[in-house]
């Protein structure tokens, strides 16, 4: 039942009347002040329950609580904090993101069209945006659906029906939708603008990889959805709940300019402590080198000092840049020492690295009815010069995966050997390997030794088809060369043909010919460690012993030119070597 019903009273007496001998409270968070989700009728349930004839066991569950709000629920339920259990937030098979990217459309175009056959969730911000994604996507020619709360309900029904049904990968919706839903093959869940909180942003993400496969979180952050997102807020919460939900939207934003592990930071937020970097996350695997940025933080501390902490990021940004905005001029601020000490940083740059420093806690943001930048306690130490700050370079800093052909190449490559292989992407390389080797470009089979998580055996079985894949995307002097494998590579192509391979899917596993491996399995059959005695059909035997009878004499292309087109030259190494015995007896006679 919806809690709201604990406001009528002629409920609450019809409940007195009977034994209830469990209370479960689902989404408990709603009781929280602290909760994203506050719903005031939650603060009946306790007051019900004290009413009640007998006592019953409370149960309450959620997905979705940070420490404050976990606190709240023991306290306001009467729960014991000794009776909490929890489990970890921790998705490792999600690999989260964050573009700062200008052209977020053609991405979206570029990263469905990459990914058509995987399921896919847009979520964005207002049923206008939804129409105006999903009239995009259509015209692009993609089989999409939409939900939002303005459809009517039988055109929201038929939406939804076609997106569980697969009958449509790709779903455009507001947060409205998910609610109850478990589909568990969204291959990834992409926020086309940014969530007013973290929990909502991990309650959407999270519907992405529920069966544990690898998937993708990708968030696209502009600085003007800020702006959108503070002013739904302002809309829709009262004022005395108000700079708690702009806290939760700076989280949101300190997300989004975070450069450490992405998991780590969003299982931080809800209170996990001590968690080792996921390894697959954006930041986890972005390879840019850090530089020292000790001397322009220090610039910019001190020119919030001396602005008296009371303006908010863009004032500061323009004093640092050395503005003549009016603004600017009308404090006087012309005349401090920082102004224009950064001037040879744009006003976006500026911007862009004072969320930075907010981010990594350096700076923090006060909230109110104009939000104001102050010095942190870590900050404080960076001025005294008792710690340096590092930021990875920026010149790479859109890396867009529709930017990158080759990890597109490989990415390709791999869904085709996993299928072939029936089983998950990620079980042949993850998506670490391939960046990896998209930025290290092994030329040969021991390069291929230096990227992460390829190891021996990988090398072995997968390594000349990778090499071929990175030729591609060589220049013509630098083309992989082609070496000698360690392991003898029929033996190789022998343990793909026991697991049920056939002569085309070991081709394509290992980037040889189908010829070569054809060779490879008689190599295999003389040596007797396979029978080849399925690959020669029945109704060709009679003609193939014909045949085979001067063989000794006159060679197998003579052979090959006695019988008809459609047994191949396989067909006939077969025989031979299935039968041995055969020209040699015959020739003795
Ligand atoms: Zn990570």
């Amino acid at each position: 039942m919806a809690p709201e019903r604990l406001e009528d009273p002629a409920f609450i007496e019809v409940l007195q009347q009977l034994t209830i001998p469990l209370i479960a409270v689902d989404e408990a968070h709603c009781i929280s002040q602290w909760g994203h989700d506050f719903r005031p009728s939650y603060r009946y349930i306790q007051n019900v329950i004290n009413e009640l004839q007998n006592d019953p066991i409370v149960l309450a569950l959620t997905a979705t609580a940070t420490t404050q709000v976990r606190q709240d629920i023991c306290q306001l339920l009467n729960i014991p904090p000794t009776h909490k259990i929890m489990t970890t937030f921790a998705r490792p098979n999600l690999a989260f993101k964050v573009l700062k990217s200008e052209d977020s459309d053609l991405f979206l175009k570029d990263y469905i069209n990459k990914n058509k056959n995987e399921v896919g969730i847009i979520y964005a911000a207002t049923r206008k945006n939804v129409e105006q994604i999903y009239k995009q996507l259509k015209q692009a020619n993609f089989a999409v659906a939409k939900y939002h709360a303005g459809l009517d309900n039988n055109e929201r029904e038929k939406y939804q029906e076609a997106f569980l049904h697969d009958k449509v990968n790709v779903i455009v919706a507001t947060s409205a939708f998910g609610m109850g839903i478990d589909k568990s093959n969204v291959r990834y869940v992409i926020h086309y603008q940014m969530p007013k909180n973290m929990e909502s942003y991990y309650q959407e993400a999270g519907r992405a990889g529920r069966d544990g496969l690898e998937s993708e979180c990708i968030l696209f952050y502009r600085p003007q959805d800020v702006q959108v997102q503070r002013y739904l807020i302002e809309q829709s919460v009262h004022q005395d709940r108000l700079n708690r939900e702009l806290e939760k939207l700076q989280a949101m934003i300190d997300y989004c300019h975070m450069e450490n592990c992405l998991q780590t930071s969003i299982l931080n937020y809800f209170g996990e402590g001590d968690i080792q970097p996921c390894g697959h996350c954006a930041n986890c695997t972005d390879t840019r080198e850090k530089s020292d940025v000790t001397t322009d933080t220090q610039k910019v501390l001190s020119c919030v000092i001396r602005m008296g902490q009371r303006f908010g990021k863009v004032m500061v940004a323009q004093v640092l840049t050395g503005s003549k905005n009016k603004k600017v001029t009308n404090f006087g601020f012309q005349d401090l020492q920082t102004y224009g000490a950064l001037s040879h940083k744009t006003l976006k740059e500026m911007n862009l690295f004072i969320e930075f420093l907010v981010s990594e806690d350096y700076l923090t943001v006060e909230q109110g009815e104009f939000p104001t930048i102050k010095i942190t306690k870590k900050g404080n130490l960076v001025l005294k010069g008792e710690l340096q700050v590092f930021r990875k370079q920026q010149a790479k800093s859109t890396q867009i995966i529709g930017e990158q052909p080759l990890f597109e190449d490989l990415r390709q490559w791999r869904r085709e050997v996993a299928k072939v292989e029936n089983v998950p992407p990620f079980v042949i390389f993850s998506d670490q390997t391939l960046r990896d080797i998209c930025l290290k470009m092994p030329k040969n089979l021991d390069e291929l030794l230096t990227v992460k998580g390829i190891g021996e055996q990988k090398k072995v079985k997968y390594g000349i088809g990778l090499l071929k894949v990175i030729a591609n995307h060589c220049d013509e002097e630098t083309i992989p060369i082609k070496d000698e494998l360690k392991l003898p590579s029929y033996l190789i192509t022998l343990e793909l043909y026991q697991k049920g391979k056939s002569v085309r899917d070991i081709a394509l596993i290992r980037g040889l010919s189908p010829n070569t491996i054809e060779d490879h399995l008689i190599r295999c059959a003389e040596e007797e460690l396979l029978s080849l005695k399925n690959h020669i059909p029945d109704k060709f035997k009679a003609m193939l012993q014909e045949a085979a009878k001067n063989y000794y004499e006159e060679g197998l292309s003579f052979m090959r030119k006695q019988l008809p087109e459609d047994i191949s030259y396989f067909m006939i190494k077969a025989f031979l070597v299935e039968n041995p015995l055969i020209g040699k007896n015959d020739n003795n006679d």
